[in-house]
């Protein structure tokens, strides 16, 4: 008996649909798609700056108290910490968990990101002496897991320390770029919002700027990732507003109306 074939023959696909299937895996085309898509920000909005702190442990101080939280509150916390003299490591030793937390209250879940922080600290101690110096010499995959295996660590979090506050030339993705490679079809399938789809992000960033030098490439994703943020504060919302937005034309040629 005759079967049907398990997919339609080739000869029955649109041109466009081939066009397309050469493009959806993670693929050096989609890659360098992304690569262009960093450029036109950049031409859109210049040098970003990133990230909003004087010093690294400000740095680490903000990845983890902007979890779940607007930065407008993060930068009370910041202040009130600053008030107390504990936006140094020896300052943030020296208060208890219950004053900790007060003083963070601003950005939320306070009970949930002080013992957080200070769990860092204990990483800290014990493995490094105390010194962020030392833990910025760790190699990359070493320090990622190591922080990962911290409570109220996720990627992000990890990624966004490693790179901010360390300059690992480590990627960082975040719900804004999720948006974007899921309006613009980069990965198929759509990355989730989910371990996977975090990876998956992170994978074609790392593609994306492969082949640029290695020593530029930590300034590089730093720039990438606060565009990101910079275009869908602007543009890609909950609600995509493609009119005017400065990778217009990428979405109309390969993404996705529906999205
Ligand atoms: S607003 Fe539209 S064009 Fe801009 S990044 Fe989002 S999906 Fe793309």
């Amino acid at each position: 008996m005759e079967t049907a074939p398990a997919h339609p023959p080739t000869q029955q696909l649109s041109a466009r649909t081939i066009l397309r299937r050469a493009v959806d895996p993670i693929s050096l085309s989609t890659s360098a798609r992304l690569r262009t898509l960093h450029d036109r920000l950049a031409e859109a909005y210049g040098a970003q700056h990133w990230w909003p702190a004087q010093t690294p442990f400000e740095v680490i101080l903000g990845a983890y108290l902007t979890q779940n939280t607007a930065w407008k509150s993060v930068e009370r916390s910041l202040h009130n910490l600053q008030e107390a003299g504990a936006l140094s490591v020896e300052g943030l030793r020296s208060l208890s968990l219950d004053t900790l937390q007060e003083l963070i209250r601003p950005s939320g879940f306070q009970t949930r990101k002080a013992p957080a922080l200070k769990a860092f600290l204990k990483l800290l101690d014990a493995e490094f002496g105390g010194s962020l110096d030392e833990m910025a010499g760790a190699p990359s995959p070493l320090l990622r897991q190591k922080l990962l295996n911290l409570p109220g660590v996720g990627p992000e979090t990890a990624d966004a320390i490693l790179l901010y506050a360390f300059r690992h030339p480590v990627p960082v993705a975040d719900e804004y770029l999720r948006r974007i490679a899921e309006r613009h079809r980069l990965l198929t399938p759509p990355p989730g919002r989910n371990r996977a789809g975090y990876d998956a992000l992170v994978l074609l960033t790392g593609q994306a700027f492969g082949a640029d030098p290695v020593e530029v490439r930590a300034q590089l994703f730093n720039e990438f990732h606060a565009l990101t943020v910079a275009v869908g504060k602007a543009h890609c919302g909950k609600i995509a507003r493609c009119e005017g937005c400065p990778l217009e034309s990428d979405r109309r040629q390969w993404g996705d109306p529906a999205q």
